[in-house]
């Protein structure tokens, strides 16, 4: 699935221009002409990479780059006519990941999209997964209970991301089977509970209350709360 560009620009021909070729490369492509219409579709559908025209009928493209810089963590390539090198110098201090002047050839632009969706998608990997007391951090593969670290084999850390992912959702024996292991083992296998009896036994060794609960017949629910 595309990831979604946003794309603010107040010249129909660029627009039109750059919004054909991206959709064509497979991306989800909004459009804004003004930064006030940026701001407000960043903020309803949060872009992976936005590209910014600096000269804006409303706000300075500046101004949008560092109020957009203050929600969720999002790529900003701005675009600009002007090419004096002090402008360019302020858009990425002002928090623009990266910079083209008009004119620009479309696999220019390209070229520097998959750069930022690349960086981006790393950082995103430095996911944390918290739910009441328990904190994971998904790349580094750690898992902390307060201030207390927890050991989990690769197994037992998996089962646990996929309760997290799913806090005070009841995930069925079958639905736990199928996302860890790809295939059910069959009502009669207790892999599972062997799994979630070491997941309690460790998180409650670091200070956790009973998280991981049992609907009888169906599966489990992680609860912030006993
Ligand atoms: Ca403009």
């Amino acid at each position: 699935m595309g990831q979604r560009i946003l794309l603010v620009e107040d010249e129909p021909e660029i627009a039109s221009y750059v919004t054909r070729g991206l959709i064509y490369e497979g991306y989800k492509v909004e459009h804004a002409a003004t930064g006030a219409a940026a701001l407000a579709a960043a903020r309803e559908r949060p872009p992976a990479l936005v590209i910014l025209d600096l000269g804006l009928p409303d706000l300075d493209g500046f101004e949008v780059a560092r109020r957009l810089r203050a929600g969720p963590p999002v790529a900003i390539l701005i675009l600009t006519a002007r090419d004096a090198v002090a402008d360019r110098v302020a858009g990425l201090e002002g928090g623009a990941d990266d910079y083209l002047t008009k004119p620009f050839a479309f696999e220019e632009l390209l070229a520097r999209i998959h750069v930022q969706l690349r960086r981006s998608t790393a950082m995103q990997q430095h996911e944390l997964l918290r739910v009441g007391p328990v904190l994971m951090d998904v790349a580094a593969r750690e898992v902390r209970v307060g201030a207390q670290r927890v050991e989990l084999t690769t197994k037992e850390f998996e089962v646990l991301e996929l309760f997290l992912r799913h806090a005070r959702q009841v995930l069925s024996r079958e639905q736990v089977y199928e996302r860890i292991w790809g295939y059910d083992f069959g009502a009669e296998s207790n892999v599972l509970e062997v799994y979630v009896r070491a997941l309690r036994l460790k998180l409650e060794a670091a200070g956790a209350a009973r998280l991981i609960q049992t609907i009888r017949g169906v599966g489990y629910v992680f609860r912030d709360e006993p």
